[in-house]
């Protein structure tokens, strides 16, 4: 009987999947609806490996037109969507949802215009990152934001998640560098939100979009703004005895008065494992290293460099080295921004974390981290935008040996949590995704976390988009758990139930 009452339910299920998949092949043609497993397993997880959920179908469409499609079928058929780019992401934005259509964006690859007078480069959501300067370096233009995966991250999950990068200390995060975007919202329609010129009139909603991870609707397309390239640059690398001395520097550069294009650092297990992996020839005798950018016009470069230097000396740095020539500089930042990859050189297994403190407490941070790992028994090793403040502390562990992926997850859950002591936050650039939905109350308290659901169900009331993701426990809008409390803005009539 039990098994009667599975087979019918199964049956239901694939009966109803295969009139969406069906549906969603019409609209998009054959060659861009999969469904056979062996071509679903490429899209069961984002960067967050470790968590693997098959979608019912996915569908890879060219055009805003065949986007909206898609979601029209989607939601006729009961189905959730989750867009996906180039599913780099570490927490687990694009993981997929039971039953999900996952709309992948990664064919909509097109530079659609060049409009360098204005500073403007309109794009499809699947352009990848580094692609964009790439275009329009021999003009002698470039696009800021470069987190460390630019070489195969799209622009649309950079939107999704407002990414950062080493330069975004000086320029700031994606979300100061798209001027509009085309959304597609969960009923089909398709809007425009901003313009190519600066402050469209009216709500900012372009903010509500970029850092939404993907909740509030599919980008089909965005305008990016775009920067001269600096007339000049200067790299260097400094090594300090431990991560007090570095950390102090990073604040006592940046409290002078000097903002370097981008301040990294590295501690000596990160270190090891660059070394290992790329060939750079930094000491490993140190505890920690800087690699620092000034850039801008030549007299500013060559002003704010030497005073950096002179910082650098008087906190402590062992050596200091200038790269010889631009192969040098360029092999010094393959160091640092393969760095996650280079884990692998130093442990068969890794957890990315992401948290954001002020800059001041590094030194002390580290500190605590270091305790944290020793008394746990794993190692963590630390690379991240140290001007920003914003660490990644990377908690090596060995899957094939019990309990220690879980103790290595208690170690990074901890680690948020010293985060967010000092002041600080559970994610400085890698999202909440489904990853850390679960500590968003460490910071936000029911009232905060009802008001962006408001903002969030304004856009898409329905939670077709990335549902369960980002807010600790699945609502309806307006639900508040427990009994009922009127949230402040309703007590104020600013808004009511639908
Ligand atoms: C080695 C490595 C280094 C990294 N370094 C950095 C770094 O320095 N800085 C940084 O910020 N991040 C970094 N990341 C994380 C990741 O690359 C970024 O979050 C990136 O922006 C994700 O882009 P993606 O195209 O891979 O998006 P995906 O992973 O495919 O998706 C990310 C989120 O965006 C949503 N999404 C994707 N496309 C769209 C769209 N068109 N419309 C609406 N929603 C969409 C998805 O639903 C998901 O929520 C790194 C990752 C790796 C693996």
């Amino acid at each position: 009987m039990v098994g009667g009452v599975e087979t019918v339910v199964m049956m239901t299920t694939t009966a109803a999947g295969s009139d969406l998949a069906s549906a969603l092949r019409e609209a998009v043609g054959a060659h861009a609806c999969l469904t056979e497993p062996g071509d679903l397993r490429t899209y069961e997880c984002d960067g967050l490996a470790g968590k693997r959920i098959r979608p019912a179908v996915v569908v890879l469409p060219e055009t805003t037109e065949a986007v909206a499609a898609c979601v029209r079928i989607a939601r006729a058929h009961g189905a959730s969507v989750v867009p996906r780019g180039a599913g780099t992401g570490l927490s687990g934005g694009a993981q997929p949802i039971d039953g999900c259509v996952l709309v992948v964006l990664s064919r909509m690859n097109r530079i659609l215009e060049i409009d360098l007078p204005n500073g403007r480069v309109r794009v499809q959501p699947g352009v990848i990152n580094l692609d964009v300067s790439r275009a329009i370096a021999d003009a002698g233009y470039y696009y800021a934001p470069d987190p460390s995966s630019q070489s195969v991250c799209s622009i649309g999950g950079n939107i999704a998640e407002n990414s950062g990068g080493a330069h975004c200390l000086k320029y700031g995060f994606t979300v100061n560098h798209i001027t509009a975007v085309t959304v597609v919202l969960a009923d089909g329609d398709v809007v425009e939100i901003g313009a190519p010129a600066v402050d469209a009139l009216g709500y900012d909603l372009l903010a509500a979009v970029v850092g939404s991870e993907g909740m509030v609707g599919i980008v089909t397309e965005a305008v990016v703004r775009v920067l001269r390239t600096p007339e000049r640059t200067r790299t260097f690398f400094a090594t300090f005895p431990s991560t007090d001395e570095a950390g102090a520097c990073v604040s006592q550069i940046v409290a002078a008065g000097i903002v370097p294009a981008a301040v990294e650092m590295m501690d000596a297990l990160a270190m090891e494992a660059i070394v290992k992996a790329t060939g750079v020839d930094w000491p490993l005798d140190v505890g920690a290293s800087l690699l620092l950018d000034v850039d801008g016009t030549h007299a500013e470069v060559e002003h704010a460099a030497d005073a950096a230097v002179a910082i650098a000396r008087a906190a402590g740095a062992i050596e200091i080295r200038q790269p010889k020539d631009a192969n040098e500089r360029a092999l010094m930042w393959k160091g640092r921004k393969g760095a996650f990859a280079a884990m692998g050189r130093i442990g068969p297994n890794y957890y990315v974390q992401d948290g954001v403190i002020p800059r001041s407490s590094i030194g002390p941070v580290l500190r605590e981290i270091a305790e944290l790992a020793a008394r746990s028994g794993v190692r963590v090793a630390n690379v991240f935008h140290a001007g920003d403040g914003n660490l990644h502390p990377l908690v090596l562990y060995d899957a094939r040996i019990p309990e220690q992926d879980a103790r290595a997850e208690r170690v990074a859950s901890e680690i948020l949590k010293i985060c967010v002591r000092y002041g600080g936050s559970i994610t400085g650039e890698h999202g909440v995704g489904a990853d850390k939905a679960a500590y968003m109350g460490e910071i936000f308290s029911e009232s905060d976390l009802e008001t962006m659901n408001f903002v969030r169900c304004s856009f898409d009331p329905s939670r077709l988009f990335n549902p369960n993701k980002v807010f600790p426990t699945p609502r309806l809008c307006g639900d508040i758990p427990g009994h009922y409390h009127p949230h402040p803005a309703e007590a104020s009539d600013l808004i009511g139930r639908g």
